[in-house]
């Protein structure tokens, strides 16, 4: 049993959690979750209910086997943490620590969908279902929604998906799904991840569906801060530096925000993990504005037009939508952990995925191959010392591996629309029962 509040971080009251939360102050800070448990007290299952004690989830979903009828807990993968030899031996690491989220049975790697969006679905759904909401729409760039239709299978539940049609391609399942669990509304060519957040908005606003809550959902961060608890389960201490690729930048804030859970505990070191995060060089605005020292993030930092975003390197990470300025947001986050911005070229991110291929034997997604370059940067620059503590978060991995052992099945669209001001009886009359 998971007993929580929320704190709101612009004016720190303390509130109980309804789904919709909204402080009585009106400014628009993150919440951030308060467990009771303030020890870290991990279960020793293979699956990401083992942290479900800082999970905002009162319990873990139950699923009832087809064959047998036994009721056994959600089957949800979790990242799986381990010391490096092959690659930590070429950068000259001595304790680097890879965070591995995807599929890789060789390492007890189970995340089918093969990102780190695997830990962010699980505790969403549940807590979308314990507060009595129906149905969630998310709009995504593609592993998002993957993750969570693969998802609702494992809670039977029902979510809206929007995206692009170029997110297509990482839009699939290892399971058959069922058309009352996923509803996938496709936006035609020329639209891109932000045209997909604007429809999604007009539905969720004009349909009245409940949105799955993006960097806002605590249930997201707290899921993805797993990958951190993960880390500290397996290393036994809070890592001196942490590695990731940002798009949004909810990935840095969630390992923060495990940090600080972990230094309250006491066992774990009194500091935060160095927060090291990286972006695409051609598109880079948390880097431009954390290179400046501001505070929100200016019309130049984005540099390349909507248009151009989708045949960058590492598409996921182009979000304009960013949690930077916000009340608990990345710059608090970088600003509390003295942390460190990097930007990687397509050529650098390209070499770093061949160079994992070869030294750990094992594909990744190109967001992880932006955060290895990010690590070889750091190196060359001497931002960290050969004998410490270093976890880096291999996001999405395995997928190649995974065709190995599953079919994988498209989603197929039930409604294409030309763009975000659609009329959107259509998207009602289909979508919604
Ligand atoms: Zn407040």
């Amino acid at each position: 049993m998971s007993s929580y509040k929320l704190k709101c971080l612009s004016c720190h009251t303390e509130i109980t959690d309804n789904y919709n939360i909204v402080c009585s102050c009106g400014k628009s800070g993150f919440y951030r979750t308060i467990y009771e448990n303030r020890q870290f007290n991990p279960s020793n299952e293979n699956n990401i209910w083992r942290f479900h004690e800082w999970l905002p989830v009162k319990s873990p979903p139950i699923q009832k086997s087809a064959s047998n009828g036994k009721e056994s807990k959600s089957e949800a993968g979790k990242t799986v943490v381990y010391k490096s030899k092959g690659f930590a031996k070429e950068l000259g690491l001595q304790n680097l620590f890879i965070a591995f989220n995807g599929y890789w049975p060789e390492k007890k790697a189970n995340i089918l969908t093969g990102t780190f969006k695997g830990l962010e679905a699980p505790p969403s759904i549940s807590r979308a279902k314990e507060n009595g909401v129906k149905r969630i729409l998310l709009a995504t760039a593609g592993n998002t929604g993957r993750a969570f239709a693969e998802e609702t299978i494992n809670q039977n539940f029902e979510v809206l998906i929007v995206a692009a049609k170029s997110a297509n391609s990482r839009l699939w399942t290892t399971k058959e799904i069922n058309e009352n669990n996923v509803k996938y509304i496709t936006l035609a060519n020329g639209n891109d991840y932000t045209n997909a957040i604007e429809l999604g908005k007009r539905i969720c606003n004009e349909i009245g569906v409940e949105t799955e809550g993006g960097a806002r959902n605590i249930a997201r961060r707290d899921g993805m801060g797993t990958c951190f608890l993960e880390g500290v389960a397996e290393i036994g201490k809070i890592p001196k530096h942490y590695f990731q690729a940002i798009g949004s930048g909810t990935g840095g804030i969630a390992a923060w925000e495990a940090s600080i859970r972990l230094i309250e505990d006491g066992r774990f070191g009194d500091q935060p993990a160095r927060l090291h995060l990286s972006q695409n060089s051609r598109f880079a605005p948390i880097v431009h504005a954390w290179k400046a020292r501001r505070n929100q993030i200016i019309n130049e930092d984005f540099r390349i037009p909507p248009h151009e975003m989708s045949s960058l390197f590492a598409e996921v990470l182009a979000n304009r939508t960013l949690s930077y300025s916000i009340d608990g947001g990345v710059y608090q986050a970088l600003s509390d952990t003295n942390g460190e911005m990097y930007a990687v070229s397509e050529d650098e991110a390209k070499n770093a995925m061949k160079f994992i291929y070869q030294t750990e034997e094992i594909d990744i997604v190109p967001p992880a191959a932006v955060a290895i370059a990010s690590l070889i940067q750091a190196v060359e620059q001497e931002k960290i010392n050969p004998n410490e503590l270093v976890l880096l978060n291999i996001t999405g991995g395995g997928i190649e591996r995974l065709k190995e052992d599953f079919e994988l099945i498209p989603l197929k669209p039930v409604i294409e629309v030309k763009n975000p001001q659609t009329d959107l009886v259509e998207i009602a009359e289909t979508c919604i029962h």
